[in-house]
């Protein structure tokens, strides 16, 4: 069902069994399980799918190593398996990430967890050798723990010489490195949206909708506004799922639900174009602490650099911005860790920023939050609501399918339903089917060439785009007239159109920013707006004042939110 079709049935037929409020990685990952299981579950986002705090991480599939320090093992033993899942079911999408700890410092840090533990650590410190290797051991324990498989490499310690034959940008006053391995996220938003189109297409009861805000609610009816006209629809829901990550407790206001469940902090980055520290880091992500124990990564983003991140308490998530400042911490402690690269601010192609949906909590340290997930449960009579209202607090991206599967189970039990199906292994859009090597892969491109009628090279892109779904992909490019956008060499009309089409884009700056990597690879121009903003238009019915005025709203979004000139 396309955005009109699933609108019109709402009002014919408002009731359903499950409403998330939310289509971040939380939502969408609950409402692809629900719909897996058989489950009448709409989902509403009040922007683009993947908008909030789910389209400003690190783009680390990560088990947390500096959870350890925190003393939550049952948290980190979680992610690093739900890693080593996404690795196997998302391989188009998440990669293994050769991760580098450049160290400092022999000892510091070796007493964090059992202080924190009895609750006698205030201040958090950079981490030294000893302490690394520890927390090293156990991510490497738990990866090959009883059921998990192993996916990633055990880690390597290298002395400072050989670290410094290695990389020889590195600064010379560490003491060693140590190697061990996470994931990539390269795209996460394309993920995201991967995951709601396969849950749709499993089940014709399920249904998401972005740009459908959550406005209102009482008794047994929640009042939705479609952004795009402004017009109301009522659905009678039998359990509300809020997904709303950062604005939950906003959300729950809407519903006359007074909590403060959320503790939010903002974090930054920025992407760079700088040829050498690109160079210097080669296939590996630098990840390291500054000396009050806050991370910073320096990640590679395909022909780029993502440098990241700051963890600052913030009230409002609408208003999380890059500042200057975050961006001067940023540079320095590149130049921490590369001292001869001259990085600067005119490296800058894209910069983001978003809210950690964290707990609220009383520790002294923004670093000392827990980041584990749970489900609080708001029912009764008191509420003037006839049905239960779940939150779903805190959580990573790394760990969305757990706490999904968390919530579904809950969700299934208050339906009075059995679980039938379960997702710790099933493939997401294009990594289905997705070729185990090189060889695999070149013989699918090769055969999947020779059937379509797409050239080979053009089918790697495809590929290294969209995994296995290059295969429908290019199939719908063969069937009319294909011509390359003028703009961007390496993207052809239909491949475009397919994605307005089939990837629910309702703005232009859903195809620049959450379908494609163009902004955040700092390729948008003015000039690539305007061919866009025709072709797109095109397809959804815009007339020329509607086209020029989404090149308006995105030209505004990327320099507002994403500091990019044009
Ligand atoms: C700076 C930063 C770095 C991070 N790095 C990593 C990392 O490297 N690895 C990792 O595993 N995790 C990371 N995380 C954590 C992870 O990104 C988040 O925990 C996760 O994305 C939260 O997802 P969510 O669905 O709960 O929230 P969101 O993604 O914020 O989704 C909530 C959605 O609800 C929508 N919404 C709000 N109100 C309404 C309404 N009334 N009606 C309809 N929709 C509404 C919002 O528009 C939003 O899209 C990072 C987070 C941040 C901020």
């Amino acid at each position: 069902m396309n955005r009109k079709e699933i609108l019109s049935a709402l009002k014919n037929k408002p009731g359903v069994s499950v409403l998330i409020v939310g289509g971040g990685i939380h939502g969408i990952g609950t409402f692809r399980d629900l719909a897996l299981n058989g489950v009448d579950v709409l989902l509403v986002e009040k922007g683009d799918f993947c908008s909030g705090a789910s389209a400003a991480s690190s783009h680390r599939a990560h088990g947390g190593i500096r959870y350890l320090a925190n003393g939550e093992f049952r948290l980190v033993r979680e992610a690093v398996r739900e890693r080593n899942r996404l690795l196997q079911n998302a391989p188009h999408i998440v990669k293994p990430l050769s991760t580098a700890i450049p160290i400092f410092k022999w000892l510091s840090g070796l007493l964090n967890a059992p202080l924190k533990f009895f609750g006698m650590l205030d201040t958090p410190s950079e981490h030294g050798s000893l302490v690394i290797k520890l927390g090293l051991l156990m991510y490497d324990a738990y990866t090959e723990a009883r059921g998990a498989q192993r996916t990633v490499p055990k880690h390597r310690f290298f002395w400072r010489k050989k670290s410094l034959a290695r990389w020889k940008h590195l600064n010379p006053n560490i003491v060693n490195t140590a190697v061990y391995y996470e994931g990539a996220i390269l795209q996460p938003e394309r993920l995201a949206v991967e995951l709601v189109l396969d849950a749709e297409s499993e089940n014709p009861n399920a249904r998401a909708l972005n740009y459908v805000s959550m406005v209102g609610g009482m008794d047994d009816t929640i009042i939705l506004r479609d952004e795009l006209t402004d017009e109301n629809y009522d659905v009678h829901p039998k359990l509300v799922i809020n997904a709303a990550g950062p604005w939950i407790d906003f959300t729950n206001r809407k519903l006359g639900l007074s909590t403060g469940f959320i503790g939010g902090t903002k974090g930054s980055h920025i992407v760079v174009r700088h040829a050498e520290l690109r160079e210097a880091i080669g296939e590996n992500e630098f990840f390291f602490e500054n000396e009050d124990g806050r991370t910073m990564l320096i990640f590679p983003l395909y022909d780029h650099v993502l440098i990241g991140t700051s963890d600052i308490p913030i009230e409002h998530p609408d208003e999380a911005r890059c500042t200057d400042e975050e961006i001067d911490y940023f540079l320095k402690l590149t130049r921490r860790i590369f001292p001869d690269l001259n990085l600067t601010r005119h490296n800058i192609v894209f910069q983001f920023s978003g809210v950690r949906p964290l707990p609220r909590s009383t520790a002294k340290a923004v670093s000392q939050i827990s980041h584990a997930h749970s489900i609080e449960v708001i029912s009764g009579d008191w509420t003037n609501l006839r049905f239960p209202v779940y939150s779903l607090v805190g959580g990573q991206w790394t760990s969305f399918r757990a706490f999904a599967e968390q919530v579904t189970d809950k969700a299934l039990a208050y339906l009075g339903l059995a679980r039938q199906k379960d997702t710790r292994s099933v493939p997401i859009g294009g990594g289905r089917g997705y070729p185990p090597d090189a060889t695999e892969r070149k013989r699918q491109i090769e055969s999947l060439s020779a059937w379509t009628g797409v050239a080979r090279e053009r089918l790697s892109v495809l590929f290294e785009r969209y995994g296995t779904r290059a295969e429908t992909i290019a199939t719908y490019m063969n069937g009319g007239t294909d011509f390359i956008v003028r703009a961007l060499p390496d993207f052809s009309l239909r491949e475009i159109v397919f994605l307005v089409q089939h990837e629910k884009v309702c703005h232009l700056d859903d195809l620049l920013l959450r379908r494609s990597m163009l902004a955040m690879l700092g390729r948008v121009t003015p000039e690539m707006t305007d061919e866009l903003a025709r072709v797109v238009g095109n397809e959804l019915g815009w007339d020329q004042e509607k086209k020029a005025a989404e090149v308006r709203r995105t030209l505004s979004i990327l320099t507002d939110r994403h500091g990019v000139r044009l």
